[in-house]
């Protein structure tokens, strides 16, 4: 019996309907079509209002964006699937770190000017010294065949690393100019971690990074956010120096950089021990602050689950004189709006619902993808068979295509290529690729686990040729001109919320979860 009704599952998907029936689908189609403008403003209108003043987690703006979303969870009569309710709270460590200095001998390097980073012990005061060791690109990538570590033993040592992936420098080798998660700075922290290092050093150039120092020091001097469990090993202190004042430091030592920039762009590279003692000191001040993501459940027939997330917190606000506010309309307010029209409608449609869905709202990911990783590791991952999430939604006119960014590494790239094809779409890749973004949103949380995930987005160009999405990523991302506007078209938000229903029902009729391709660029824990 199970057997004839997963053939027929499988004809009745060949012939374009599904086991629900002509009606049902023409039902669900319409209610596609039919996504309001309403609907989809409403929450964006008040995610990026200036009284959530910018959604900083622990902030009473970012509180009320979770209380917010708690509310419309329980108004679309959603199950709680949080831990208390629908809330899952969890505390985060803040650690702001100041005035730190690096002596070498008689050679001084000064806060901001020089360096920037945290401490991440308790206490007013620290102080580290140690040995110094250039680690190349810090890099262990079983996929290229790399290793810069081979059995060099750099515990307790200060690493001092490259950042990107040696690909920026062979078009060959690595995914060349294209960002491979090898290349994330939070990568090369992570490998500092494992090897017991007690401190890391990033070498900041603009082409490297992919920004200037005045954005690392702005990230790096506000005080740094971490799960608790996240600090709990050797490193005590990670940040980033000037590659000028590195240079000079070196220079004066006798050591040329250059030298051991062309060493480290070999598979032959093993880790330089420089000779050289450092002393790291600052200032510290360390507090503990209380952040919630918000979960609810759609049951289906089977208790594996589809997981839809969007982020609800942002940057909060600046000291800056005249509009300080993030407000953060578009990251993430317009992706919040998506997937909570999403589990509208999925509600709507719970009956024909095989898997069930989890609508996972989750917070500090502007902190390092903070809720989602504490999600993904709190929660019964074998339950999960994928997960599709919403980022900095676009909100311009209808796009020629649709875009699934991370999509090529598993087969939700050939399910997105099938449903923007029936729309009559294209398929296309982000431009921006050199900036590592699927690396950089909640749903690499549940990739780094081994679960499939997408971003799912309509594409950048607009059905008049314009290009508002990428001018988006290129200027207003980040700053505080990113504000609601009334007079968005939000074609491309319903594309977007229209692609994501489409997926969840690709997953449901054919019964089948997304799997992996064979070309990851990124290392996967279990
Ligand atoms: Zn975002």
């Amino acid at each position: 019996m199970i057997k004839r009704l997963g053939i027929m599952v499988f004809l009745l998907a060949l012939a374009g309907t599904t086991v629900w029936g002509a009606d049902a689908d023409d039902a669900f189609e319409n209610r596609l079509q039919g996504i309001s403008r309403a609907e989809m403003q409403a929450v964006v209108e008040f995610l990026g209002h200036d009284l959530l003043e910018g959604r900083a987690p622990g902030s009473r703006g970012g509180d009320l964006a979770e209380v917010y979303v708690q509310s419309l969870f329980k108004f679309m009569n959603l199950e709680p699937a949080g831990t208390q309710g629908y809330m899952q709270p969890f505390a985060l460590k803040k650690f702001t770190t100041s005035d730190i200095q690096l002596s070498c001998g008689e050679v001084t390097l000064n806060y901001i000017h020089d360096l920037v980073g945290t401490c991440t012990r308790d206490g007013k005061r620290f102080e580290l010294t140690a040995p110094v060791v250039f680690a190349g690109f810090g890099i262990r990538a079983e996929q290229w065949n790399w290793d810069d570590f081979k059995d060099m033993d750099v515990s307790g040592k200060i690493l001092v690393s490259r950042v990107n992936d040696p690909g920026l420098h062979h078009p060959d080798i690595f995914e060349g100019k294209t960002l491979t998660y090898f290349g994330r700075w939070t990568y090369h922290i992570e490998e500092a971690v494992r090897r017991g290092a007690r401190g890391i050093l990033l070498i900041h150039t603009d082409e490297s990074a992919g920004y200037d120092w005045n954005v690392v020091k702005n990230s790096w001097t506000n005080g740094e956010l971490f799960i608790p469990s996240q600090i709990e090993n050797d490193l005590v202190f990670r940040g980033w120096i000037r590659e000028k004042s590195l240079r000079t430091l070196l220079a004066r030592k006798g050591i040329d950089l250059e030298t051991l920039y062309k060493d480290s762009l070999s598979r032959d590279f093993r880790p330089a021990d420089l000779g050289l003692q450092v002393m790291i000191s600052g200032d510290n001040k360390c507090e503990t602050i209380m952040n919630r993501n918000v979960v609810a459940t759609i049951p289906g027939k089977v208790s594996q689950r589809i997981v839809l997330s969007a982020h609800i917190d942002h940057l909060g606000k600046t000291d800056a004189g005249g509009d300080n506010i993030f407000n953060g309309a578009i990251d993430n307010g317009t992706a919040v709006a998506a997937m909570l029209v999403a589990a509208k409608i999925l509600k709507e449609f719970q009956s024909t619902l095989h898997y069930s869905v989890t609508v996972l709202a989750c917070n500090s990911e502007e902190a390092g993808l903070l809720g989602s990783k504490y999600y993904v590791d709190t929660t019964d991952r074998s339950t999960i068979v994928a997960n599709i999430n919403f980022e900095s939604s676009p909100v311009w006119k209808s796009s020629t295509t649709l875009m699934g960014i991370g999509a090529r590494f598993s087969t939700f790239e050939d399910w997105i290529r099938e449903i923007a094809a029936a729309r009559g779409l294209g398929y296309s890749q982000f431009t921006l690729a050199n900036q590592g973004l699927f690396y950089r949103s909640d749903q690499f949380a549940f990739v780094r686990r081994g679960i499939p995930a997408v971003w799912i987005s309509a594409g950048e160009e607009e059905v008049d040729g314009e290009r508002h999405y990428t001018r988006f990523w290129l200027g207003d991302y980040h700053t505080v001109r990113d504000e609601y506007d009334p007079n968005w078209d939000l074609g491309g938000l319903r594309q977007t919320i229209q692609a994501a229903l489409q997926l969840v029902r690709r997953v449901n009729d054919y019964r089948t979860p997304p799997t992996w391709k064979n070309n990851l660029t990124f290392p996967v824990e279990k």
